[in-house]
């Protein structure tokens, strides 16, 4: 079933159809089946619009974040010790130098990092 967009393609003008697809991200660790797209069936191109782009966003966070779940060895540093954040887990939280984090213990095995600000 393929239905007419009304923009062109911005890189040829061609017509856009709908199409579905599926991306792929974290090489290939979070799969989004059937997301729909527009495509260009004559320079082969797929867009996002901007709304779908944020719902992607939103959906490959959402999964991202309840695929998470990675073991890692704790470091030293000085008298405390150092527990990295995965690259993956960094971007998708959009953690960065400055970003301040609350630590709660939860129970004797558990505890939880919350993002402040
Ligand atoms: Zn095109």
């Amino acid at each position: 079933m393929k239905k007419k967009w009304s923009e062109k393609c911005p890189v040829c003008n061609g017509e856009l159809v709908s199409s579905k697809t599926t991306v792929d991200f974290y090489d290939g660790k979070v799969i989004l089946r059937d997301v729909e797209v527009q495509y260009c069936p004559k320079c082969k191109q797929e867009l996002f619009t901007p709304e779908q782009m944020k719902k992607v966003d939103k959906l490959m966070e959402g999964i991202h974040l309840q695929q998470v779940s990675l073991r890692r060895h704790l470091s030293e540093s000085g008298r405390s010790l150092v527990l990295r954040i995965p690259a993956d887990i960094a971007r998708t939280l959009h953690l960065t130098k400055a970003t301040e984090v609350e630590l709660r213990v939860k129970d004797p095995k558990e505890f939880v990092v919350e993002v402040v600000a």
